[in-house]
């Protein structure tokens, strides 16, 4: 028995684990996670650990001593396969059961795949995990084509390492543009027109029908729709994650796309909360619509809501999203979201490579997303969490600084 189960050892249940113990919790604390490592930090996996800039030592979110110290049962390598929510109890995969009084799941998402012919080649891989990142660097010596299917941040980041690491790299992305899930226009032609410079060959609107494949189980090349075929040794498929939900879901959780919390974070079944990139909230920056964030300030922020709510603190998720990404020389910083803006203004030249667009929505400013323009991203969040109606023509002035724009 424990006073509080946390399922998914990664950021959200990780942060969970050390807000309770900073809030004095005193009960008992599990962490659970199916992966055999303490927990680290994912977004270096398809930057500085793929680079091997990185040793996984230093990306643990804390040191492996940590979590004894703390009275925080770490037990990794078990996954939970069944929640029971009126007897307060998981059972693992092994059939162990695991007694709770409140269960916080964290259990992010797993990567999409493709299904189609060949798609269960042993060169396909994803970038979710440390186990998946190891696999591509341990191929990496005998790779010289990879084609990386999605556009997104995470597969647009991994065709940044392997160019620089000299391999041929082509990104398949079947809308016009990149990274059109989450940036605007502007946005996505500036990092399209980076990666060509770079050396990747970028193919808009291009659909994977499927695999070549040998008979050792490996992909030889990329089939694309209008019959193309694209040589590659490695594919990368980052085109998002499906939520953890399952055993939530069997056990009569309110589910859509990923398990419904409240502002405290509370499931619709008793005393287990849902956090991190499972968990869809309302969320006051996408209009109070219905989401789950994938990034690590929603993951850390959620934690900290649960934790509150455990000890009975008065407290409601209502933080800012915010994000980062890495590729080349380029560290782009968002804050807001920018889906449904309605008029958006470019602050300095992208050819410089410093340069922000400040997305607004009925004149309201509603997000950034800021490329090497760190006081940008830094004064532009204090218009987005208040939502200013900053002056456009001021805005789009680099002479002056973001918060001296006036209203
Ligand atoms: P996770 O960190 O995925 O942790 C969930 C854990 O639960 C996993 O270890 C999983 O194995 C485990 N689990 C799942 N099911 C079970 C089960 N049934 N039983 C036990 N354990 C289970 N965000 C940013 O803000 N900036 C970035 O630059 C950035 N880059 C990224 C790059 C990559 C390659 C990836 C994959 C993600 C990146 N993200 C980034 C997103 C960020 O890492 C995630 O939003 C964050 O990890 C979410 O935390 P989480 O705890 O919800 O999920």
């Amino acid at each position: 028995f424990y006073d509080i189960l946390i399922v998914g050892a990664g950021h959200a249940g990780a942060q969970a684990a050390i807000a309770l113990r900073q809030q004095k919790f005193e009960g008992s604390i599990a962490l659970i996670g199916n992966e055999k490592y303490p927990p680290y930090e994912r977004p270096p996996l398809s930057k500085e650990y793929l680079a091997g800039e990185k040793e996984f030592e230093r990306i643990m979110l804390r040191p492996e001593s940590f979590w004894g110290e703390r009275n925080i049962d770490l037990l990794t390598g078990c996954r939970v396969a069944k929640v029971d929510p009126d007897e307060r109890k998981v059972t693992l995969a092994n059939d162990d059961e695991v007694k709770f009084g409140k269960l916080i799941w964290a259990t992010g998402g797993s990567p999409r795949m493709l299904d189609c012919a060949g798609s269960q080649a042993r060169n396909i891989h994803a970038v979710r995990s440390r186990a998946d990142v190891d696999k591509i660097m341990a191929a990496l010596p005998t790779t010289q084509n990879v084609v990386v299917v999605g556009g997104g941040y995470i597969g647009l980041e991994a065709a940044a390492v392997l160019t620089k690491l000299e391999k041929k790299v082509t990104v398949v992305e079947s809308l016009d543009r990149v990274l059109s899930r989450v940036a605007g226009e502007t946005l996505s032609r500036f990092y399209e027109a980076e990666h060509r410079r770079q050396g990747v060959t970028i193919e808009l609107e291009a659909t994977v029908e499927g695999f070549e494949t040998n008979d050792d189980g490996m992909a030889t090349a990329v089939k694309l729709a209008d019959g193309r075929i694209l040589p590659a040794d490695m594919v990368i498929v980052g085109i998002g994650i499906i939520p953890e939900t399952g055993p939530l879901v069997a056990a009569g959780a309110a589910t859509g796309n990923g398990v419904d919390v409240d502002q405290h974070c509370r499931t619709s079944l008793n005393k287990i909360y849902a956090i991190g990139d499972c968990a869809a909230h309302s969320n006051r920056y996408a209009n109070g619509a219905h989401i789950r964030l994938e990034s690590v300030q929603n993951a850390n922020d959620q934690a900290k809501v649960a934790a509150l709510d455990i000890m009975g603190e008065e407290c409601e998720y209502d933080a800012v999203p915010w994000f980062w990404s890495n590729q080349y020389d380029l560290k782009l910083q968002t804050v807001g979201i920018s889906t449904g803006h309605d008029e958006y203004i470019v602050r300095g030249n992208p050819d410089d490579r410093h340069f922000s667009i400040v997305y607004l929505r009925d004149g309201k400013v509603i997000a950034l997303d800021c490329v090497n323009a760190t006081k940008d991203y830094v004064q532009g969040r204090k218009a987005v969490v208040e939502g200013l109606a900053l002056n456009t023509v001021e805005l789009a002035n680099t002479d002056i600084p973001i918060k001296e724009v006036g209203l």
